[in-house]
Formats: structure tokens, sequence, C-alpha cells
């Protein structure tokens, strides 16, 4: 398949003039047609979504339920509330699903625009319970997010934070080697000093690297000891993608607070009602105040529980890492439906994501040499092996000396690279 087709590029050509930044997206442009995990791009080619929207889009597409929804909110003006200062249904409706769903000491959320936003609102929290605090902690090759209070603590990659200022924090090694950085800040500093931990269960655009459990439950027990919030990001994690509703809980730890978004289609601080400040110290316009989105949302958590989605997640994400492993890549690794192989080098990963591409299966790179593959939690099993067969086929061919990549695409390559 030559990509982007004919209608596709028209639509790329025009957008790259315009959008106000470097703008190199996957080298297709959706149509409305789709079912389950296939959609049509304007071409009418047919793709297998092993992305889901970046963990976006949990149900695939053109979803009966989630339709059913939009049509119900089709004819209504405004659509869209300054939801932090005027309520609507739809806000008690999200809030009483999420919270059947978060462990019980965490009873309260707070809704906002994004994943990014999410984050930055669990930070702050945490810095204003606690006047003493100068600086937080993060993990190298985390991602948080893109707003300058999440992106002080992430660290996937030098190119996202060239030239912004940070907020004050430090870096531990995402390994067990963390244990003994902590203590070391903690000879040096208060605990009072530190104002939060924030960690990925699974380090999401870093790699799919996922928590070594000494280094995760150590960390638990220091954080309790001390006094000192721990912030798990389950922007990717969360919302059922590990099999269970966030990612932390493989590891039987409770955190105090969360930051999802993605799956959940809001973003949301959860935490215990005690954590959040005064009214007025946290805000946004539209934060929380789009009444479909609340409302998919609110759906979403629904349907994964009617579905019994959790119980596929965790069977078909075995399914792929044993096929995975049969195909002998190396680090195949992954809980539920966050798995991820590793290549040789970057530029056989980018190859392979494009080789699958021209073969109508849309994968994601992650980390410099990892491809994760995150596909809706309905997936079947032979849609797996269809996109095994692709995998397979395609590697062979990008393996062979010399191989390059022809025509068009080669503009798009660098989309590869920077997805979150
Ligand atoms: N945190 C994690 C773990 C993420 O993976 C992402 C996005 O990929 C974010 C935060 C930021 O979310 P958003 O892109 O919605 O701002």
């Amino acid at each position: 398949m030559n990509l982007p087709g004919k209608s596709s590029l028209k639509v790329l050509t025009k957008l790259k003039k315009l959008t106000g930044r470097y703008f190199d997206p996957y080298p297709f442009v959706h149509s409305n047609k789709g079912n389950g995990c296939y959609f049509y791009d304007l071409d009418g080619n047919k793709f297998l979504d092993f992305s889901s929207q970046i963990a976006s889009n949990p149900l695939g597409y053109n979803n009966l339920e989630l339709k059913q929804v939009i049509k119900k909110y089709s004819n209504i003006q405004p659509i869209k509330y300054a939801g932090q200062d005027f309520a609507v249904e739809e806000h008690l409706k999200l809030l009483e699903e999420l919270s059947s769903i978060t462990p019980k000491n965490l009873n309260a959320a707070f809704l906002i625009n994004s994943g990014a936003e999410a984050v930055e609102n669990a930070i702050k929290i945490c810095m204003r319970k606690n006047e003493k605090a100068k600086f937080g902690i993060a993990f190298n090759k985390s991602f948080h997010g893109r707003t300058l209070g999440a992106l002080s603590l992430t660290n996937s990659k030098q190119l996202y934070k060239k030239n912004y200022f940070q907020i004050p924090n430090k870096i531990l090694t995402y390994s067990e080697k963390a244990l003994e950085e902590l203590e070391n800040i903690l000879k040096h500093n208060s605990s009072e000093e530190i104002a939060f931990i924030i960690l990925e269960p699974i380090q999401g655009e870093g790699g799919y690297n996922i928590a070594p459990k000494e280094m995760i439950n150590g960390l638990r027990k220091i954080t309790l000891k001390n006094k000192i919030p721990f912030i798990s990001d389950e922007v990717q994690t969360g919302m059922g993608r590990s099999g269970k509703w966030w990612c932390i809980e493989n590891f039987n730890i409770i955190p105090d607070v969360m930051s999802a978004a993605k799956a959940l289609q809001v973003g949301a601080t959860i935490s215990n009602r005690d954590m959040f400040p005064e009214p007025g110290a946290i805000s946004s316009t539209w934060g929380g105040g789009h009444k479909l989105d609340l409302a998919l949302g609110c759906k979403t958590i629904e349907i994964i529980k009617k579905k019994k989605l959790l119980n596929n997640i965790n069977k078909q994400g075995k399914y792929l890492r044993k096929r995975l492993q049969e195909l002998n890549f190396n680090n195949v690794r992954g809980i539920g439906l966050l798995n991820a192989f590793t290549l040789k080098n970057q530029k056989l990963r980018d190859d392979l994501v494009i080789e699958c591409l021209k073969n109508n299966l849309v994968l994601l790179g992650c980390g410099y040499e990892s491809i994760r593959l995150i596909p809706p939690y309905i997936i079947k099993e032979k849609e797996i092996d269809e996109a095994c067969e692709i995998i397979e086929k395609s590697y062979r061919k990008i393996n062979k000396k010399g191989f390059k990549h022809q025509g068009e695409i080669c503009n798009y390559m660098n989309c590869i690279k920077n997805i979150t």
C-alpha cells in the first residue's frame, strides 16, 4: 500500500502549512468509517489499530453504546460548560462511576482537560498541603506531560525540555538503585522538604519499562514512613488497560494521589478528599465541563464493567506476549494490554513501524528502540494473530541488508519518534 493515499495527502499537505507546530502525523487521515479495532482512512485503506489513539480510545471505532451517548447530546447547546463553577448532572454521574473503581481512600477527584493537567494538579495539591516542601521527585525516562510543571518531571527525551524553565525536582533511577538514592536524599534533606514522589507504574513514552517490584514496594515503604505523598501517574496505564482498573494495583500498592485521563475521556486528579485545597486554589474554565466527554467517560467505565473487559484484557495480553515470544523478539514485556518488545536499534524500530503501517497495522514506538502494542480492550485472538503475522512478515522484509523505505512515506517517518 502506498501511504499517504491521494485524499489523505491533500489534507496533510495543507495541514502542514497551517499548524503551529512542526507537524508530522502518521501518513493517513482518518475517515469516519471503522468498526471495532479497525478503521478506514480517507482513501479507503483499512487499518488494524494497535495504538488505540495512544491509549485514549479503549473501546475501538463506532462502538454502538458510545454512539448512542453521542446521539443523545447531538441536539444540546451549549455542550461545554465552565465546569468548575457551574455544575451539570454529568459531573456527578462520572464521579460516582469513577469512585466505584478507585481504591477506597481515594474518594474524590478533580476533573480537568488533559493528562498533563491531571498531573499538574496532582503535584499542586501535594505542594499546597506541605508549606515546607521545596522540591519534588521523579524518575529518569519518565513522561508526565508537556505543561511546564509536568514537563519538569518528564525525562524521557531531552528534546521535550530544551530551554524550558523547571520546577525544582530531583531524579531517581527507575530501578532498585532508586531506594538507595532516595535514602541518600533523605540523609541530606528533611522529609518535609519533599513535596511528592511521582512515578508511572509502567513507563509509557519512556519505553514500556515495568517498575521493578523491589523498587516500587521499597519506595512505598519509605514514602509511608516519611509521610511523602506518592503519586501514581495512571494517565496511560489506568482505566483498566493493565487488567486491573489501576496499574499500581498490580503491585498491591495504594498511592496517595493518582492522575488519570486518556481512556477516561477527561483528565482527573484523584485522591482523598482531605488532600484537596480550599476553594479557588485549583481550577480551570473548561476543566471537566464538557458534557459529552463526561458522559462518554462514564459510559466507558460502565461498558468495561458490563462486558467484563478486564478479563479480556488479561487473557488477550497473555496471548499477545506468547505470540511475540514465539516470534523471538527481544525483551517481550507487559501487563494486560500494555505490551512492548525491543529491536536492535532505532532504525530497525522505525522501519518496522512504517512497514507494518504499509501492511495495514498501526503500532507505536516508545523509548528509542521499542515498539508498544496497545490495542483496544475488545481485541480478539484472531486479530492478535493477524497483527503478529503482519509484524513477522514486515520484520523479515526490513531485516534484509540495505533495506530502505521508498516514496512519500519517507517524509512521515519522524512521527514514530515523538509520540506520547
Ligand atoms: N502522563 C502519562 C503517563 C502519559 O503517558 C501522558 C501522555 O501520553 C501524559 C501524562 C500527558 O497526557 P496528555 O497528553 O493528555 O496531556
